[in-house]
């Protein structure tokens, strides 16, 4: 049997911090030497929106380079971990009666491999995605995150890759710095995470301005819902890579 498998949320930030040598990226190498080794990991991307849930269920999804703008350095990247159909079918098991389309249509999105390359550089741990479904709320994907928290039984590390704060939008760039709204949010989500407070993190849209202009169109906060949901009774939350800059939080969290 092996060890109940620890929980993982990453801020991701920029693409570039898939190929440029800092201590966000070298945050990420060290916590995948800190926890056991996985036998797959289950990623949500808040690069993936889609309609109804899916999971990638190819044998060896693509690399998908969904931005615009960077260096073709960036571009040339491949992340050719293996997909796993098995533990894609897995996933629509414990999420039923939620339908989950077994879906040929994706691959690795940068929430993914920007990340997962840095933590498991040689590509060799067998990874599925699992899509954000825009059409219910918020607390339906954190009874996701709940309903999937049986694989870390299996030896399966669930990942939420996105940010807790995020958005440059409401960021003004000719006033520089950090956003006061963004280090405020950043700060009570801390500490309702280790306090194990969920309720108020999944009703969020009751928690004041500075949530309202961080988690904006959410996409970046969801995947931290689905971590919290498979958190245990007991378990402790420690953060690392704990840094809010301009208007996004690259703040990470380790549960279990
Ligand atoms: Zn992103």
């Amino acid at each position: 049997m092996a060890d109940v498998m620890p929980v993982l949320f990453v801020g991701h930030g920029s693409p570039m911090n898939a190929i440029e040598d800092n201590d966000w990226a070298r945050g990420w190498a060290e916590i995948a030497r800190e926890i056991p080794r996985p036998e797959a990991i289950v990623c949500i991307s808040a690069h993936w929106e889609t309609e109804g849930v899916a999971v990638t269920a190819e044998a060896a999804p693509k690399t998908i380079h969904d931005f615009g703008g960077f260096p073709q350095g960036l571009y040339d990247i491949a992340y050719p971990a293996p997909g796993s159909p098995d533990l894609a079918a897995r996933a629509a098991e414990l999420l039923a009666p939620t339908a989950v389309r077994q879906a040929a249509d994706w691959g690795f999105d940068h929430g993914s491999w920007s990340v997962l390359r840095r933590m498991y550089p040689l590509a060799d741990v067998p990874m599925v995605q699992l899509s954000l479904d825009r059409t219910i709320k918020p607390a339906d994907h954190y009874a996701l995150g709940r309903r999937l928290g049986a694989l870390r039984d299996e030896g399966v590390l669930i990942v939420g890759s996105g940010d807790i704060v995020h958005n440059l939008r409401a960021y003004d760039f000719r006033k520089a710095g950090v956003a006061d709204w963004a280090v405020r949010f950043n700060d009570e989500a801390k500490r309702l995470i280790a306090a194990g407070d969920h309720d108020p993190l999944i009703h969020y849209d009751r928690l004041g301005p500075a949530a309202e202009a961080s988690i904006n169109s959410a996409e970046h906060y969801l995947p931290l819902l689905y971590v919290l949901g498979a958190q245990r009774p007991g378990e402790t939350a420690r953060f690392f890579n704990d840094d809010v800059f301009a208007a996004i939080s690259m703040t990470s969290v380790v549960i279990g």
